[in-house]
């Protein structure tokens, strides 16, 4: 579900500031998008900032930063998602300290974070990834893997499935970016239709093709760049 937001942008490249600052005064409809802070080699500081503004959802990829953060913010109610490469021997953390996954990318670490995941914490929100380019050096399931493995993801207890991730081959032209998108839209809809599912995430964007991403239906965009600047270290 959508928080409404009232951050407002203007301080930020223009072309942007526009994008999120249409998703953000938009209320919870049908095409409601969830903005993604990624605060991903950002300080601790900026974090508070923008959560004295409304932000809730904060994205991290680097499990030993993260985990200093959300200790360093444990006084904040703030939702925390994992968005980078998942390694075997880092599930039981992100299981124990994160609300959502956004990276899951082989059938083994969804079943370790179903297996990890505390009794006392409702299900762990999952978005598969999808390498939805066949590009060598991403990680993420094919469309074709999915497809095969999909019921043996969606049996796992302690997670909930809430729909799919990519992080596309870098575009420059808008039309090129949504097909794509589109996609894995497409996958998503295909999947929730021969398994009868409602899975309600489209997890797409980033600084540089956000409004494709979300002309295309993308339910959370991941925005680290544009919000924050460039990254630090
Ligand atoms: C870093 C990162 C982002 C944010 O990228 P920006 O280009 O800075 O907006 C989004 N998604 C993932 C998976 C990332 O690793």
């Amino acid at each position: 579900m959508m928080s409404h937001q009232k951050i407002r942008f203007d301080h930020i490249n223009q072309r942007i500031a526009q994008a999120l600052n249409n998703i953000s005064g938009e209320c919870e409809t049908s095409s409601g998008v969830k903005l993604l802070a990624v605060s991903k080699r950002h300080s601790v500081e900026k974090i508070r900032q923008y959560y004295a503004l409304g932000q809730r959802d904060f994205g991290e990829s680097y499990l030993q930063e993260a985990l200093e953060k959300i200790h360093q913010t444990a006084d904040l109610q703030i939702n925390w998602h994992f968005i980078g490469p998942v390694q075997s021997n880092k599930t039981r953390d992100i299981a124990c300290y994160f609300n959502w996954v956004h990276s899951v990318d082989r059938l083994k670490i969804a079943r370790r974070l179903s297996d990890q995941r505390p009794a006392e914490l409702p299900p762990l929100n999952i978005c598969i990834q999808v390498n939805i380019d066949l590009e060598e050096q991403k990680s993420g399931f094919s469309a074709e893997q999915l497809r095969q493995q999909f019921a043996s993801i969606i049996a796992l207890p302690r997670l909930t499935i809430r729909g799919l991730m990519a992080i596309p081959k870098q575009q420059t032209e808008m039309a090129e970016q949504r097909k794509a998108f589109a996609r894995l839209r497409a996958l998503k809809d295909e999947l929730n239709h021969h398994h009868k599912l409602h899975m309600d995430t489209l997890s797409m964007g980033m600084s540089g093709d956000l409004e494709a991403a979300i002309a295309e239906g993308a339910s959370i965009v991941r925005i680290g760049t544009a919000l924050f600047g460039e990254r630090e270290g």
